[in-house]
């Protein structure tokens, strides 16, 4: 496909201008191009064409499910973005006085307000661009608040061998070293293994729960006592709300702070890049830390951050309403129940048993007979027009395909999913080399990925 600077030729543009009216003004030679800058000359129905030949080239919600786990809400309510795009929210200026956008200051704490609520948390931050940011500030507060007691001894995060990759990041970040504790056989916290890691030198414990192979701690209350009665504070990533959002809440499971990502579960469209923002939440007691506090760990984000991803939480909580919050959550969980029960016959569940808001399958036996990997079986799907589920995560799976099917899927969705995926398990059996070709059927092949992530050509050379 061509790129839009190889579109269009001198004088497709389509704006007419007005004649110049002010006196011509010459400037200093130095300052003057010496060529020309190079901007493509398209005319309007090139350019419309551009880009609808752009979309039609990827997938997007409009084209079918969607069952990446680990990121929550595929379908964001149109209404997030028509309110987003108000003047009244969309127009003003960060250095605005502030009496003129008292009703955007409004928007924050009310926002603010239901989220407190949600997390079970005394306050919420909301200026965080995103999740692992808010993961750095929270670890920001527990470090304040250690120092702020003499305590220098606590220079260790422990995280779960299935966490988040940005878990252990923002830790190293935030300047503690990282403590790994494997799970156990069932896929949970290992309480043993919890006991022996914790000790006088613990800053902190980061959990996910439910946990990145959709299974919620049991044992969340012990584990989180477990590290108290350390003298460690726990940190409760929700950046996956809508399993337990309205039912269960982090601040009631023993945590201390928590980060939302409302790029995730509250109605900004992710991936690609962004705008997100992360909700940071704490108890009392870190409160003086949070930006803005007396005891501020600092400004982590210009302004309000990205606040019209809050204006879509907004619009979301309040179209949702009390009791559609936690209807949200229990279709989440059923979707993905649904989902994995009538594929695990064909496809083996890593932890078997009830999920939460996804599962993780692994088709390890599959490819030691079959020849056929997780990634073949996925690039097999987008020749049936199906977008593929998260691939090889958590890392604790091995040949790990992990589905979250979310709230909004039918069930004649599911139904239909779960027919092709039995049929293209069916196809890979009887002839494995198709899975491994594949796919045929889109713009490009099989890109190498570690390439495209080390060196991806983002610059235009003509
Ligand atoms: C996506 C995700 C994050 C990181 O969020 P970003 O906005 O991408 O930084 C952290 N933890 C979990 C469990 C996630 O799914």
């Amino acid at each position: 496909m061509k790129l839009i600077f190889e579109r269009g030729g001198t004088g497709h543009g389509s704006a007419i201008l007005p004649s110049c009216d002010v006196p011509a003004y010459s400037f200093p030679e130095s300052m003057v191009r010496s060529s020309p800058l190079g901007l493509p000359e398209v005319g309007e129905a090139e350019v419309s064409r551009h880009y609808g030949a752009l979309e039609n080239r990827s997938f997007g919600l409009n084209d079918g499910a969607y069952p990446l786990g680990s990121c929550t809400m595929k379908y964001n309510p149109k209404i997030g973005n028509q309110l987003a795009s108000l003047r009244g929210f969309a127009d003003i200026h960060p250095l605005q006085d502030d009496a003129t956008v008292m009703g955007c200051r409004a928007v924050v704490e009310k926002t603010a307000e239901y989220l407190r609520e949600i997390t079970g948390m005394d306050a919420i931050d909301l200026h965080c661009a995103a999740g692992a940011h808010g993961e750095f500030a929270g670890l920001l507060l527990f470090k304040a608040w250690h120092a702020s007691r003499g305590d220098s001894a606590r220079t260790k995060i422990i995280v779960p061998d299935s966490a988040h990759g940005t878990n252990p990041a923002s830790a190293a970040m935030a300047g503690f070293s990282v403590v790994n504790v494997p799970s156990g056989p069932d896929g949970r916290i290992d309480l043993a293994a919890l006991s022996a890691a914790v000790g006088p030198d613990t800053a902190g414990f980061m959990l996910t729960n439910p946990n990145t192979l959709g299974l919620f701690e049991r044992d969340i209350l012990k584990i989180t006592r477990i590290v108290h009665d350390a003298g460690g504070l726990c940190y409760y990533d929700g950046a996956n709300l809508n399993a337990i959002m309205g039912r269960v809440r982090p601040g009631d499971m023993g945590f201390d702070a928590v980060h939302l990502n409302l790029h995730k579960t509250f109605a900004t469209p992710h991936g690609g890049g962004g705008p997100g923002a992360a909700a940071v939440g704490c108890k009392s007691f870190l409160t003086p830390f949070l930006p803005g506090g007396e005891r501020s760990i600092g400004r982590l984000k210009a302004f309000h951050g990205n606040f019209l991803v809050v204006v879509r939480a907004l619009a979301y909580l309040m179209s949702l309403g009390r009791s559609g919050v936690p209807e949200a959550s229990g279709r989440a969980v059923l979707n993905a129940n649904y989902l994995m029960n009538l594929i695990a016959e064909k496809f083996p569940v890593a932890y078997p048993g009830a999920c939460m808001h996804e599962f993780v399958v692994s088709l390890e036996s599959f490819k030691k007979e079959r020849g056929v990997s997780a990634l073949d079986f996925a690039k097999g799907m987008q020749d049936l027009g199906m977008h593929p589920p998260t691939m090889y995560f958590p890392l604790v799976v091995h040949e790990a395909l992990m589905f979250e099917p979310t709230e909004t899927e039918s069930k004649e969705t599911l139904d239909e999913m779960a027919v092709a995926l039995t049929a293209l398990y069916d196809r890979a059996v009887a002839d494995p080399e198709i899975l491994r070709n594949a796919p045929t059927s889109t713009p490009i092949g099989r890109p190498d990925e570690v390439e495209a992530a080390r060196h991806p050509k983002l610059k235009y050379a003509p």
